[in-house]
């Protein structure tokens, strides 16, 4: 994953280098020496802060739980990034994840910088007054160098509004006096929170898709078929396809079931959800699922699809119960992946059917599957192009603390769409205007908008 993200913006810069209308002010050694600067820049963070948690536990004995909060790049705003709680958690993911949210602010004009932070424990082995107390520790160790202007954390996986309300809370007492609701994002609506944070990453998600196959082509049919990009073929067979499109959700938590509820109720295109699936089952249905009532059902069950014929018949729904892993290689028009990384890869990429694979999760497609799969005309829409969502209502979320002024639900939904919809359309006519796939497009953008922004700071010598 590392090595995916370094390669594809050193790919990038290569391409920038060759490309002399860009940046046309730098020509000859300077030029090199510039692009030089920019390799190291980007592929290395600003600062890596590690430290180790000393808490007590309930039982009486002391623990040290190593703790990182990585700040990538600030060229474009202040630090920004979840802190991720998992036992798997280390320095090198939480650098490419902080790398990643560089570019994917960049690419979508938010006006951040990347950062992450990570703690390196299962979240489910501590009590809840262990859990509040790791809180304030990471604050307290990390509060010199985070702050509304300067690195705003968020949750990621492991954490969510419970452990930014009890963050901001501790940024507060550090600092009274001190401005402080945007110290964090992801609070909860009562302490500054935005309306509609937990369904922004699904939403989008789905959005990317329906976008791309339905506003975009509905616009610019006549540019697709007249392409010779092999994505634009891909495109056309599913707009003249008479049948409706079938669909497989790969993971069914806060992305996966909101991008599936999207699908099931989605005006704009004809779509059948006919698989999901989550930690432990996949759940399938030719004919289509009844995705609220299995939403109504994880409610009520810890987030757990329905395991046994018991199970589905108390959450009303008609599915086959199969492998987790089978969503994977479904015959389906599109795969939805929303659980981990590094699920399609070198080993497992033949076996998969369908021609468009959006990411919620990040990194779910490795760098040799991707390749694979886009040489034979797969649309995979990437990661930072798709599940940008949270990260863009964290922003009116901060923007909401700075202006004590609230955004309604429709409102938030209304900008999330609209900046979205202005990401995709600088992308997609570049994408289906030539032969490369559409993570390296959106890698090229994100690029030339730091490298343009470096240069006239003057930080390329
Ligand atoms: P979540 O914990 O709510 O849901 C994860 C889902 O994946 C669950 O249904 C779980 O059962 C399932 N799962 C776990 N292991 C699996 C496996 N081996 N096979 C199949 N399914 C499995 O998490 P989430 O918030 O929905 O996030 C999903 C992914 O999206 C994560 O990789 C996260 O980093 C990424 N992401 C989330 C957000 C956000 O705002 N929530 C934003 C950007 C990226």
């Amino acid at each position: 994953m590392i090595s995916q993200t370094r390669m594809i913006v050193q790919d990038s810069l290569d391409a920038l280098l060759e490309d002399t209308a860009f940046l046309p002010g730098l020509e000859g050694e300077a030029r090199k020496q510039a692009f030089t600067s920019l390799g190291a820049i980007l592929s290395t963070p600003n600062h890596l802060h590690k430290s180790f948690l000393r808490v007590a536990l309930e039982n009486g004995s002391v623990v040290r739980i190593p703790a990182f909060r990585v700040q990538h790049n600030n060229a474009l705003g202040p630090y920004k990034g979840g802190i991720r709680f998992h036992e798997s958690v280390n320095e090198d993911e939480v650098i490419n994840l902080a790398s990643l949210m560089t570019l994917k602010n960049a690419l979508h004009d938010v006006p951040y910088g990347g950062g992450k932070g990570g703690i390196v424990l299962d979240p489910r082995a501590y009590s809840e007054k262990e859990l509040h107390l790791i809180c304030k520790k990471y604050v307290q160790y990390f509060s010199d160098i985070l702050g509304p202007d300067k690195d705003i954390p968020a949750p990621d996986m492991g954490s969510g509004e419970r452990e930014m309300d009890w963050m901001m809370a501790e940024y507060k007492s550090i600092r009274p006096g001190q401005a402080y609701k945007g110290s964090f994002t992801g609070k909860s609506v009562i302490n500054g929170g935005s309306l509609g944070r937990r369904e922004a990453t699904g939403k989008g998600v789905y959005f990317t898709f329906r976008y791309l196959l339905h506003d975009f082509l509905q616009k610019q049919r006549e540019f697709l078929s007249n392409s010779e990009s092999i994505f634009a073929k891909t495109a056309l067979d599913y707009d003249n396809s008479e049948s409706p499109l079938t669909i497989a959700v790969q993971g069914f938590g806060n992305v996966g079931s909101v991008a599936a509820l999207e699908a099931y109720q989605c005006q704009h295109l004809q779509n059948k959800v006919v698989a999901v699936s989550d930690r432990n089952v996949t759940l399938f249905n030719a004919d289509g699922l009844d995705i609220p009532s299995l939403i109504k059902f994880t409610s009520l069950h810890g987030g757990d699809l329905p395991t046994t014929e018991l199970e589905l018949a108390e959450a009303n729904v008609k599915a086959a119960i199969q492998n987790r892993s089978d969503v994977l290689y479904l015959d389906v028009d599109v795969l939805f992946l929303a659980a981990l990384e590094d699920q399609i890869h070198d080993t497992n990429k033949g076996k998969i059917k369908a021609r468009i694979i959006v990411e919620g999760a990040n990194a779910p497609v490795t760098s040799e599957a991707d390749e694979y799969l886009s040489n034979k005309g797969v649309i995979v829409i990437p990661d930072i192009l798709a599940n940008a969502g949270g990260v863009i209502v964290s922003y009116l979320e901060w923007m909401q603390g700075r202006e004590t002024q609230f955004y309604s639900e429709e409102e938030v939904y209304r900008l999330l769409l609209e900046k979205m919809k202005n990401t995709m359309d600088t992308i997609l006519p570049a994408f289906f205007g030539d032969p490369h796939p559409l993570r390296q497009n959106c890698y090229i953008h994100s690029v030339m908008k730091l490298s343009t922004v470096l240069y006239r700071q003057g930080k390329l010598y």
